[in-house]
């Protein structure tokens, strides 16, 4: 928890918070970005590590292509140019868990810059600029637990050591934490998407810097800012940037001046505390990586890594909204991951009333899974049963009472819909499939422009026959074999 605020909501008022991100993803590659060594998390210390990643002396580093893709394909995703040519260099600076004594990274040519995130903040839209997106090696981790003299020692596992990361650097555009909040859960959202990254905070894969300062409202100069390092987890990126807000504006009200340092987030009292300041901050006196070629991303290979980017949670809920006629609030929440996503789709095409389906899923299976503590992909019921249920309740032949109790059974028999529905003693459903293709025969020839808008590509009008078929069968025929035989004659 933040602690209560240090200065008055008349002086909060007075003062603009401007606040900008470091983020740092893990790309999720196989190997390592400049040897062959495996990436896989929780592997015994330097278990997987070479000369190269070692930093011996004559060990040459050799770019993994993955690598280029993945970041380029996260860069696109966050609209950034990807530039043609850029350049490696080394960044010198000592640390134990930096063999090396140098790290490679890219300075003034990054992979891609001029990019941009869309957030939604109280109802309306805001663009947050991305100033670059560049490829560098991730550094080795001190161990100082686990020792009987734990303050004397500190033990080093450079399994870690060379793992590819994306920094992406965010202009200063935010204004506030709640801001920044949002900006990270859209960032991580769309890096998720691309699957370039999991993202996971607790194994380091996502870790973010927070560089804030305030100025007062209406002056135009920046004032002087602070950086948060290694917050791991967004709540406590939103707290830490509330407290030092509110120190900074303590600082300035008394006549005090911010001193530019890294400063460390404690969760557990809310509070932060300087780390270095900026006065010793290292020269890391950059230059271009003698070992490594300009990196070269041209055209043609940019073309092809474009062709990968998969459709983004924002067009996603568009498009979602206008074909299932769902509400912007459904849509936000059934595009929550990719997965879930993708399997509401899958239901809500196979079923006759889309909208019902976002109902059900929502209100039904969302609820009975956080009840349960259970992951979208742990639910007994199928998006196919979902399906099969929602067209069930169309047709009428089962009530929406008859489906609470039915998914109930399902979530305590740990069973899929169509099972237990089965075990319930279905009303009886006709899986003769002569009488449905006779049906389904008679519909295609009577609906001839609905048929064409089907072939054309409108693929939800699948369940505008279904919907026939089930009603000229009065809910006897086997929604799912409706669906089978439909979409065998709609696609021939
Ligand atoms: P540095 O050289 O100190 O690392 P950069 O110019 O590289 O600073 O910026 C690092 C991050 O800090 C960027 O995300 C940028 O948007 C943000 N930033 C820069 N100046 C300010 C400021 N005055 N207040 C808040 N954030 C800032
Ligand atoms: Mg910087
Ligand atoms: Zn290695």
């Amino acid at each position: 928890m933040a602690t209560t605020p240090a200065v008055s909501a008349d002086l909060l008022a007075k003062y603009e918070p401007v606040i900008g991100l470091e983020v740092h993803v893990q790309l999720l590659t196989a190997s390592k970005i400049f040897c062959s060594c495996s990436t896989r998390f929780g592997d015994p210390p330097n278990t997987n590590v070479c000369p190269v990643c070692l930093g011996l002396p004559g060990a040459l580093p050799v770019l993994n292509r993955k690598v280029v893709e993945f970041g380029a394909l996260a860069a696109m995703a966050l609209q950034c140019r990807v530039n043609e040519t850029s350049i490696f260099a080394r960044k010198n600076y000592f640390y134990p868990d930096l063999p090396k004594g140098y790290q490679i990274s890219q300075y003034d040519k990054p992979l891609a810059e001029h990019g941009f995130i869309e957030i939604d903040i109280y109802g309306s839209k805001k663009r947050i600029g991305i100033t670059r997106l560049h490829l560098e090696e991730d550094a080795g981790k001190s161990l100082h637990e686990g020792f009987p003299d734990a303050s004397e020692k500190t033990a080093i596992d450079l399994n870690r050591t060379g793992v590819p990361l994306a920094e992406i650097v965010s202009e200063p555009d935010m204004r506030s934490p709640e801001e920044a909040y949002e900006y990270l859960t859209r960032l991580k959202e769309i890096i998720l998407y691309t699957g370039v990254s999991d993202c996971n905070m607790e194994e380091g894969s996502l870790r973010c810097d927070a560089n804030i300062s305030v100025r007062p409202r209406g002056q135009k100069e920046f004032g002087t800012k602070t950086e948060v390092k290694n917050v791991n987890s967004f709540r406590f990126i939103r707290e830490a940037l509330e407290y030092e807000i509110e120190r900074h504006i303590g600082v300035l009200e008394s006549g005090g001046k911010i001193t530019q340092e890294t400063r460390l987030y404690n969760a557990n009292e809310g509070k932060t505390y300087g780390m270095r300041s900026k006065e010793q901050a290292h020269d890391y006196r950059y230059f271009p990586e003698p070992d490594l070629l300009p990196l070269v991303v041209d055209a043609k290979w940019q073309a092809e890594i474009r062709a990968t980017l998969p459709e983004l949670p924002e067009a996603r809920r568009e498009r979602m909204v206008k074909e299932y006629g769902i509400t912007v609030g459904d849509a936000a929440t059934l595009t929550r991951t990719r997965a879930m996503a993708e399997q509401f789709e899958s239901a809500a095409r196979a079923a006759t009333n889309p909208k019902r389906v976002a109902n059900l899923v929502q209100s039904e299976i969302l609820g009975r899974l956080k009840a349960q503590g259970l992951e979208l992909e742990q639910s007994p019921i199928s998006m196919a049963g979902v399906a099969a249920s929602a067209d069930l309740v169309e047709t009428g032949a089962i009530s929406g009472k008859m489906l609470k109790d039915l998914y109930d059974l399902c979530f305590e028999r740990n069973k899929d819909f169509g099972a237990v529905y089965e075990e319930e003693g279905r009303p009886e459903q006709s899986r003769d499939t002569s009488t449905i293709e006779k049906l389904a025969d008679e519909l295609i020839a009577a609906n001839p422009k609905q048929v064409e808008q089907y072939r054309a590509g409108k693929k939800t009008m699948l369940g505008f026959f279904v919907g026939q078929v089930m009603k000229a069968s009065k809910g006897q025929a086997n929604p799912q074999l409706v669906n089978e035989v439909l979409t065998k004659k709609l696609e021939s």
